[in-house]
């Protein structure tokens, strides 16, 4: 569904090489965690690939199923399935969430070429969805993220992925500063909306996101490569050892 060959990037402002070569390929209905230290150039794959600004691909290639990512841009890009889940979701002042909410679902569904959801649908929906997610009512009616608790703000990122229903989630590093229990709402939340054909990638640190998730496959990425691949054994390898025997070992 999602593949990614050779993928290549530099800044645009500097000469500097940050992705040299990445193979990953996400099969449709499974979630692949990628682990690394820092400066390996995860989050640099999560804003390429979701089309900001500031790097520009030398080489390589990102599909999703038949849509060439790389040529669209980032609106186009979440049209086409992709969502990525922020670490700091930005906080939108004077802009009910609802609306937010309501807004977002319906340009997607017109660059889909779909019929705009009516409002009775679009509140049937979303209360359906914010109750699966613990989500109350009065949630809904603030201003995007002003003044959630970190906790909250997760849990607004993941309502935003159930209400787009996208193809393909890439969360970077979604559990970070986050206590055991907003760690554990984020692990609900991909597990109730993994499967259906739909794939994750999912950027952690930490092991003790991967407990509740378990990942299909996982990926250490080193200096701009995934460098060693396998199941949820590796990362607790990592746990165990951290990085520097996996890297001397493919060194
Ligand atoms: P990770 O998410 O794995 O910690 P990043 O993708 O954030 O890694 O960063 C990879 C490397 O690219 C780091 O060395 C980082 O300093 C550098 N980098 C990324 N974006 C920029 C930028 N806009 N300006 C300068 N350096 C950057
Ligand atoms: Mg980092
Ligand atoms: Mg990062």
């Amino acid at each position: 569904m999602l593949k990614i060959e050779n993928l290549h990037v530099k800044l645009e402002e500097e000469d500097k090489q940050i992705l040299k070569g990445v193979d990953l390929t996400v099969e449709a209905g499974t979630v692949h965690a990628i682990m690394g230290p820092n400066g390996s150039g995860k989050s640099t794959l999560s804003y390429v690939l979701s089309g900001r600004d500031g790097y520009e691909v030398t080489d390589g290639t990102a599909m999703l199923d038949d849509t060439d990512l790389l040529a669209l841009e980032p609106e186009e890009r979440a049209a086409a399935g992709l969502f990525l889940a922020f670490q700091y979701p930005v906080e939108i002042p004077g802009v009910g969430n609802m609306t937010f909410l309501r807004t977002a679902v319906n340009a997607q569904r017109k660059a889909r070429g779909q019929e705009e959801m009516s409002s009775t649908e679009f509140l049937k929906t979303i209360r359906a969805k914010a109750a699966e997610l613990n989500i109350d009512a009065d949630m809904l009616k603030r201003p995007v993220n002003v003044g959630f608790s970190g906790g909250e703000k997760k849990r607004n990122e993941i309502l935003q992925m159930a209400m787009l229903e996208p193809r393909m989630c890439i969360l970077d590093e979604t559990d970070s500063g986050l206590d055991v229990d907003a760690m554990r709402l984020v692990a609900d939340g991909v597990n109730a909306l993994r499967g259906e054909g739909r794939g994750f990638l999912v950027i952690t640190h930490y092991q003790r996101l991967l407990d509740h998730i378990a990942p299909d496959f996982v990926h250490i990425m080193a200096d701009g490569r995934i460098v060693k691949s396998g199941g949820p054994e590796l990362a607790l390898e990592v746990e165990k050892n951290g990085y520097a025997d996996i890297l001397s070992e493919v060194a």
